[in-house]
C-alpha cells in the first residue's frame, strides 16, 4: 500500500489561517465512532483548545465534538471523552452548535452520508470544512475547502499528527503536542491498525510512535483501557458466537456470523460489545473472508430493523466492493462496512447470492 503522505504546504497554511480566525469550530467523524474516529476528533479540541486558551485573540471562542451516535464506553476514559455530543441523544443543542459553526473539521470520512443527519445540518451551514480521512472516495469530495485525503494512510489520526506537526512548526499560536493530544492520536494509530498488526509495516509510524511515547503516552495503559475492560456478558456473547453462530463456507475461504436482537438482549448488549468480533475468525488458517451481521431493533416507529454488516478480509481480497455495491457502504480493500433495512434472514441471502461474484475461490 502506498502511504506517501505528502502535506501540500498551501492547504497547511489555509487550515492554519482558517483554524486562527474561526471562533465556533466543529469537530465531526463517522457513525459508528471508532478508536479514530475519538482519537482523531479529540485530538483536534485539545490540540485546539490549548491554542486558544493559550492566545489572547479573542475569548469568545468554542471547540465542539459531535458524533452522530453513541460510542463504545471503552473510549469513556479518553481524555475530552465526557464532553463529545452525541447528535442522537442531544439533537437540539447539537444543531444549535452545528448552526452557528464558523469551520467545520472532518475526521475519518469523506463522504457526508458516513455522518447521517449531522451531515445534511452541516452542509446547510455554507462555512469552510477541512476534511481529514484515510478513506479512498467514491466521488470528489466538492463541499470541503480543505481537503487531506490519503487513502494509503493506516488512520485518520496518523494524518491529524502530521497536519499537527505541520502547522505547529509554522506557527507559534500553535503550541508542541500535549500528552493529551498524543494519547488521542495513539489510541487511533493502535486501533485502526489491530495494535499495529495489519497496516503496520510502514517505519515512519513507528518513528511517531516513538514521539507520542516521549510526549507522554502510556501505550500499555491505553492498550488496556481499550481492550481489556469489558464486561463478562461481551466475552460469553462473543463465545455464543463463535460456538454456536459461526458459519464456515470452505470454498470461498469465508466465515459468517450472524447475531440477532433476541440474541443481543440476551448478552445484555451494549454498544461497541461486538467491536473487533469479526476479525476473530480469520484466526483460522484457511479462512482469508470475513463477514458479521447484526440487527439493531427497528426504532418506534420505523418499520425495519437496521442490518449492519462488517466484512473483513487478508490480502488481495478487497471486499469493499462487495459492501458498496450490495449493501450500499463501502470502505478499505480489506476493512468495510455497509447496512441495509429489513432482516438478517434477507442479508444472510443477499451475501450467500453475491459471494460467487466477490469472494474469491482460490
Ligand atoms: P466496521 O466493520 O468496523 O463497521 O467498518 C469497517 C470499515 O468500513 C471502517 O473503515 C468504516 O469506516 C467503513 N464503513 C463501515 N460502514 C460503512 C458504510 O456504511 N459506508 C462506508 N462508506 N464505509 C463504511
Ligand atoms: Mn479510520
Amino acid at each position: 500500500m502506498d502511504n506517501t503522505i505528502l502535506l501540500e504546504n498551501a492547504s497547511v497554511l489555509r487550515l492554519t489561517e482558517l483554524l486562527r480566525e474561526a471562533k465556533h469550530v466543529v469537530i465531526v467523524t463517522h457513525m459508528g465512532p471508532d478508536g479514530d474516529a475519538m482519537g482523531s476528533s479529540l485530538a483536534w479540541k485539545h490540540y485546539l483548545c490549548s491554542a486558544f486558551e493559550a492566545g489572547s485573540l479573542s475569548a469568545e471562542r468554542s471547540v465542539d465534538v459531535i458524533v452522530p451516535n453513541a460510542f463504545p464506553s471503552f473510549f469513556n476514559w479518553m481524555p475530552g471523552a465526557g464532553e463529545v455530543h452525541v447528535y442522537e441523544n442531544e439533537t437540539a443543542a447539537c444543531d444549535r452548535i452545528i448552526e452557528a459553526a464558523d469551520l467545520f473539521l472532518c475526521t475519518d470520512f469523506n463522504d457526508p452520508k458516513r455522518i447521517g443527519p449531522v451531515g445534511e445540518k452541516m452542509l446547510a451551514n455554507a462555512c469552510p470544512k477541512a476534511v481529514i480521512d484515510h478513506h479512498l472516495p467514491d466521488k470528489p469530495i466538492d463541499w470541503s475547502e480543505v481537503v487531506f485525503s490519503f487513502p494509503g494512510s493506516p488512520s485518520a489520526s496518523e494524518i491529524v499528527y502530521r497536519i499537527m506537526k505541520a502547522i505547529s512548526s509554522q506557527s507559534s499560536f500553535f503550541g508542541s503536542l500535549s500528552c493529551e493530544e498524543a494519547t488521542c492520536i495513539y489510541t487511533g494509530m493502535m486501533t485502526d491498525t489491530g495494535n499495529f498488526s495489519f497496516n503496520s509495516n510502514h517505519p515512519e509510524m513507528y518513528e511517531i510512535v516513538a514521539e507520542l511515547v516521549r510526549a507522554g503516552v502510556d501505550k500499555d495503559a491505553v492498550y488496556n483501557a481499550v481492550f481489556n475492560q469489558h464486561s463478562e456478558n461481551r466475552m460469553r456473547l462473543w463465545g455464543y458466537a463463535l460456538y454456536r453462530k459461526m458459519k464456515i463456507y470452505p470454498e470461498y475461504h469465508a466465515a459468517l456470523m450472524v447475531l440477532d436482537a433476541d440474541e443481543l438482549d440476551k448478552y445484555k448488549y451494549q454498544v461497541g460489545d461486538t467491536e473487533g468480533l469479526v476479525n476473530m475468525p480469520l484466526q483460522i488458517s484457511d479462512v482469508y473472508y470475513s463477514v458479521f451481521i447484526r440487527e439493531e431493533r427497528a426504532k418506534p416507529g420505523t418499520p425495519h430493523s437496521r442490518i449492519r454488516l462488517s466484512f473483513r478480509s487478508q490480502g488481495d481480497r478487497p471486499v469493499n466492493m462487495f459492501a458498496h455495491e450490495i449493501f450500499r457502504g463501502g470502505g478499505h480493500a480489506n476493512a468495510s462496512g455497509g447496512e441495509l433495512y429489513g432482516t438478517v434472514g434477507q442479508a444472510v441471502r443477499m451475501f450467500e447470492r453475491n459471494m460467487g461474484k466477490y469472494l474469491k475461490r482460490d
